[in-house]
């Protein structure tokens, strides 16, 4: 039982692009109630209760934020009232994360609603150009980062940024997400650290 229909989209991104192994350690940024996390958990077996039972797999780690609360789940360690955007969250998460690094980067953050349309688009993106910080943290070389935006004008700047540190970069719209909804996720993998 999963604790919000958002799985679903994460369960189909997955299942198509197989971003989640057991062993990996994984970032969701954005994870309240925790329906992301709960898939994560199973997919890199962090709780040991994956979805093949088999003894031998590795056990990965789930490390989720959000500004709000995120309920317990085994398996998963949660920073609630944390800003992802924040460089103390960022700290935080660097002493949590086995050698400080992580497989994956999953956001499906968004803020609250405006109703205006390029606003809510705006700062959606501002919000994901900051994964782009927290990746050249955390993230390891050749790992991935799947992020919502919400369709617009700065789309294609997001992509670009994306693409001058990704090796990969495509656009995702599950089946499971509104047809009728600017909702889209920027799948960027084989994450290639700045040279600096
Ligand atoms: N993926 C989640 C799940 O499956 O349960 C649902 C995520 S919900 C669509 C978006 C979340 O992003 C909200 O809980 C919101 O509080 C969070 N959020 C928005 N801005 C944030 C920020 N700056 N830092 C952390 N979380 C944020």
């Amino acid at each position: 039982n999963f604790r919000c229909r958002s799985a679903f989209k994460l369960l189909e991104i997955d299942d198509k692009f197989r971003l989640l192994q057991p062993g990996y350690t994984v970032v969701d940024c954005g994870a309240a109630p925790g329906a992301w996390s709960q898939v994560a958990v199973q997919r890199v077996n962090s709780a040991g209760t994956g979805e093949r039972k088999d003894p031998a797999l590795p056990h990965g780690t789930v490390v989720g934020i959000d500004l709000l609360n995120i309920p317990p789940l085994d398996g998963a360690h949660f920073l609630s009232s944390h800003d992802v955007t924040d460089p103390a969250t960022h700290a935080k998460l660097l002493e949590l994360l086995p050698h400080g690094k992580a497989h994956v980067i999953l956001s499906d953050m968004a803020p609250n609603a405006s109703g205006f349309r390029e606003m809510d688009h705006e700062r959606l993106i501002t919000m994901c150009l900051s994964l782009i910080d927290l990746a050249e943290k955390i993230l390891q070389p050749q790992g991935s980062l799947l992020c919502k935006y919400w369709d617009g004008i700065l789309a294609h700047k997001l992509q670009g940024t994306l693409s001058s540190v990704f090796t990969s970069v495509r656009t995702v719209k599950p089946d499971s997400s509104r047809k009728d909804s600017a909702e889209r996720y920027f799948l960027a993998r084989m994450y290639r650290k700045p040279i600096k």
